[in-house]
């Protein structure tokens, strides 16, 4: 009936006996990608083979039309409590909606399946259903089970809210199998986000103000850059692209268009009749870019998407691997998906087809979900053509750039801080970095090319050639640097001293 994977008969087989020796509440991390559903699809199967009702509980009204098409088709009959389409509630098998449900009380069931389980510890309403149904066995599905407080102890459960994770498969795993397709990240350019507040978001993660995001990224000369980047490097491609508000996703789209690209925009608004035509139009390849802010986050399907671009800057690992999970399905010649990451992300959160935490946060403060803070471990962009690289690997894979020794820079953090002046030369790798984080601050300060090239003689007594122009966001060291040649300026024109920079 079910043809499953061997990994996911695994899973399903350990959620038993997870749940036959004793656990009632077990979370199942599933990737995107690796059939989540076909093995919450098993579970129904195995608990209606044993004579028992079993709920399955989503929290948007399209996760239950697209379970409700997945349960027939894979001959479950079943009713749906679901506000005016709740129909057939007297059924073994029921789809609800987490709303409704909540409103209209719980139904008599022997095992709750929830949908987008990570959603349990920031929502009331899911935190209710398990609080009410402590005596009852939850089965939690998560691609994304990384929720502050998902494994948090509860009095009133004499235990956590979720006591046992069964990991069903790795994204990197899956990735080696060829169920999904691996991704290369260009990292072109980040936008300065030193003004932009952070807040916690709905799933107790710490992640950037919405509003304050907006002003930083919504820029014509940001947006320029991301179109630009996207006819050198994915022009052409099935694209998708997350950006930080409705307005900057309308912005996107707008300079696609004049660019001559076939760009659509689609948010929460757009009724569902313009939702259906748009998403057809970039199946069918008619359109080829499709930008929105969140909405194509969560259980939009379209293996054919090869380019992912994020415009929109988040610490939100969560959000990270949903919008990432977009472009990994495989699909016909498709042998890797490309990202293109104008948000700073991957330099902060790392790969997301790294290994992810496999450890549900028992809410304790202090604790951050953070994957991979230390930053040795994360990848950087090649100066030269912004391909990220893995952590430590010398020589750039796609451009060939090789940073020199790098014995005559004092290196903290992994970031350069400062040239030690000595007999030895300085390497390209150095300058072109010193270069590029001048012609970031000459572009945000609305400076002269002379400026730069004039502060980059500073640094290194001579004038900046042979390097490319590709800016990059410059360390507090450098811009410490450059605060302390303007006051020195300013003081030696006080004094009446004559201190041209040259
Ligand atoms: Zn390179």
């Amino acid at each position: 009936m079910l043809d499953l994977r061997p990994y996911q008969a695994a899973a399903v087989q350990a959620l038993r006996v997870a749940l036959a020796g004793g656990a009632l509440r077990v979370m199942l991390y599933s990737p995107t990608g690796s059939g989540k559903t076909e093995m919450a699809l098993a579970i129904i199967h195995g608990a209606r083979a044993k004579g028992k009702r079993v709920i399955f509980l989503a929290n948007r009204i399209h996760l239950v039309e697209q379970a409700s098409r997945r349960f027939y088709a894979s001959g479950i009959d079943h009713g749906i409590i679901q506000g005016e389409n709740t129909r057939d509630t007297h059924l073994p098998v029921l789809i609800g909606s987490i709303d409704t449900v909540a409103r209209r009380g719980f139904p008599d069931v022997d095992v709750i399946v929830i949908d987008e389980a990570h959603a349990v510890a920031g929502s009331k309403r899911f935190r209710g259903v398990v609080f009410s149904n402590s005596a009852r066995p939850i089965i939690g599905l998560s691609a994304t089970p990384f929720s502050k407080g998902l494994g948090k102890r509860y009095p009133e459960l004499d235990g956590p809210l979720f006591e046992q994770m069964v990991v069903a498969a790795t994204i990197s795993k899956l990735i080696e199998v060829d169920f999904l397709v691996d991704a290369e990240f260009y990292a072109p350019a980040e936008p300065d986000l030193s003004s932009v507040k952070t807040t916690r978001n709905a799933f107790g993660e710490i992640d950037y103000c919405e509003r304050d995001l907006g002003k930083a990224v919504d820029k014509p000369e940001l947006i320029g850059d991301i179109v630009s980047h996207w006819f050198k490097l994915a022009a052409g491609t099935p694209t998708v692209v997350f950006a930080t508000n409705i307005a900057h996703s309308k912005h996107i789209t707008a300079q696609f268009r004049a660019a001559g690209v076939a760009a659509e925009h689609i948010d929460c608004y757009t009724d569902d009749v313009e939702r259906a035509a748009i998403l057809a139009r970039i199946e069918s390849g008619e359109t080829t870019v499709i930008s929105n802010v969140g909405i194509l986050a969560e259980g939009w399907d379209f293996p054919a998407c090869r380019t992912l671009i994020l415009a929109r800057p988040t610490k939100s690992l969560i959000r990270y691997v949903q919008m990432v999970g977009r472009v990994l399905r495989p699909f016909d010649s498709k042998t890797v998906a490309l990202v293109l990451d104008h948000s700073g992300t991957v330099r902060s959160l790392g790969f997301p087809t790294d290994d992810l935490p496999l450890e549900l946060d028992d809410g304790a403060p202090n604790v951050s979900a953070k994957p991979r803070e230390r930053e040795e471990s994360l990848p950087k962009p090649c100066p030269s053509c912004a391909y990220v690289k893995p952590a430590k690997v010398h020589v750039c894979p796609k451009c060939g750039f090789a940073p020199e020794c790098q014995s005559d820079v004092v290196v903290g953090d992994g970031e350069l801080v400062r040239i030690k002046r000595g007999k030895r030369t300085i390497g390209p790798e150095t300058k072109q970095h010193v270069w590029s984080q001048l012609l970031f601050v000459k572009q945000k300060r609305g400076y002269s090319r002379g400026w730069a090239s004039h502060k980059y003689r500073e640094f290194f007594d001579v004038w900046p050639k042979g390097l490319r122009d590709v800016p990059a966001t410059p360390t507090q060291e450098l811009l410490n640097w450059i605060k302390s040649r303007d006051i020195a300026y300013a003081w030696g024109r006080k004094k009446g001293v004559r201190h041209a920079p040259d």
